[in-house]
């Protein structure tokens, strides 16, 4: 296994294989109070007409435009329409009808005054004061979707407002994808749990909690974070354990020390390595393959290196698997408002901050030290700033392309 893997390999193969090796998971159905942020697996296709029948779009009297020739008009109110009821009587040349917003429109009549032009007179009759159109302030049959129009595509998210349109169709329950479990591992000796106090050379597991939230956001289920001690033992331990996930993120190990450990492990285990080591910073050591035909990550442990990998890579994997049709980041053509220094051979994936020019171009730059230990730099960024492999020293002025990070909602 270990002759055919690829290493040293530019992004966009990295990419692509990441996607080659991964398809969509099954579908199940959901209720709507469960569908939120989930993925429809099919097309939606509407089993009937909106709105349903011809309605009043005011509180106001239905009547026929032709009865107010001369103004102001008086006419019989015939009868009251509210909201849920069926009219009885049909609007007559002299006559109306009372109705209120969202009630069934009277046969007979073909406009509606709102109540704000008018004034009562006696009893039963009103006045009117000014002319509505033909049609006006009546909402028709089917203005908004006819049964048989499909409403939603595969790959569509579930976002509050599609909940409410499939509930007005009468849509209780959706084919959607299963959500994909992704195991968590994170490996060093030095970490420790957020809540614990850190002794001489500690630091905390901060890519567990971060790759958790990065899961969630992507769609997916996270499982763990696991800690695994750099050893074999500890790490088979911990991958034995979450070996059932769809989809394995390990963080660290995956370097050249003595102590990453974690691409032997796998070996061992049996898994197929299908790459180690992209032309990119952060992230150089990544390695990407298949356990029991599952995909497995194991992403540099610098924080910034885990983060913009599982964006680079497992963000992508997953969207995929959810049946999303985009599987990338939204791009923005950019130009770069400082110099970065860069030498040419790695593409780089600079945190940038992204603000619109006086001209209308959209202007980056980073954020500031670019340590791929130090979060801040990818905590305060909009997007990545791809700087391609060739590029060396780029000047201000340099157009570039600009990666919205998934959760700027941009
Ligand atoms: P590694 O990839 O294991 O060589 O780790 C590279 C750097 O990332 C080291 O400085 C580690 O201490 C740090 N690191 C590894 N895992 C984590 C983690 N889960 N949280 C924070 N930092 C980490
Ligand atoms: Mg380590």
């Amino acid at each position: 296994m270990e002759e055919v893997m690829l290493t040293f390999i530019a992004v966009e193969e990295a990419r692509k294989l990441v996607l080659e090796a991964v398809s969509a998971v099954p579908e199940e159905r959901a209720g709507l109070s469960d569908a939120l942020g989930r993925t429809l697996a099919g097309a939606v296709v509407s089993p009937e007409t909106l709105p349903p029948f011809a309605s009043s779009a005011m509180d106001g009297f239905a009547l026929r435009v032709a009865a107010l020739a001369s103004l102001p008009a008086v006419l019989r109110v015939i009868e009251d329409i509210p909201a849920g009821v069926v009219p009885q009587c049909r609007v007559e040349a002299e006559t109306c009808a009372r109705i209120m917003t969202g009630a069934l429109f009277p046969e007979g009549a073909d406009a509606v005054v709102p109540v704000e032009w008018t004034e009562p007179e006696g009893a039963d009759h009103v006045r009117i004061e000014k002319a509505p159109e033909a049609g006006q302030f009546v909402r028709p049959t089917g203005q908004d979707v006819t049964a048989g129009d499909q409403v939603f595509e595969a790959g569509q998210i579930i976002t509050p407002p599609v909940v409410g349109m499939l509930a007005s169709l009468g849509i209780g329950e959706v084919p959607v994808r299963r959500v994909p479990s992704v195991a968590i591992i994170t490996t060093g000796d030095e970490l420790v749990p957020v809540d614990s106090a850190l002794a001489p050379g500690q630091i905390r597991d901060s890519n567990g909690p971060a790759l958790a939230a990065q899961v969630v956001a992507a769609g997916g289920r996270p499982l763990g974070p696991f800690h695994a001690r750099d050893t074999p033992e500890s790490t088979r331990e911990a991958l034995e354990r979450t070996r059932n996930a769809d989809v394995m993120v390990v963080s660290g190990g995956v370097s050249m020390g003595e102590r990453d450990v974690v691409r032997n492990v796998l070996d061992e285990a049996g898994w197929t390595a299908i790459f180690w080591k992209v032309r990119q910073r952060p992230g150089k050591p990544l390695a990407f393959g298949l356990l029991d035909g599952k995909p497995v990550f194991g992403l540099p442990g610098n924080p910034v290196s885990s983060s913009v990998c599982f964006e680079q890579y497992v963000r992508p994997a997953l969207a995929k698997m959810l049946g999303h049709p985009e599987s990338i980041g939204r791009i923005s053509k950019a130009v770069l408002s400082e110099p970065i220094r860069k030498a040419a051979g790695l593409h780089h994936f600079i945190r940038g901050i992204a603000k619109q020019g006086d001209d209308g171009r959209l202007l980056v730059r980073p954020t500031g030290l670019q340590g791929s230990n130090l979060y801040s730099s990818m905590a305060k960024a909009d997007g990545l700033i791809h700087l391609a492999e060739a590029l060396e020293n780029p000047p201000d002025g340099t157009e570039v392309d600009f990666e919205w990070l998934s959760w700027t909602g941009r």
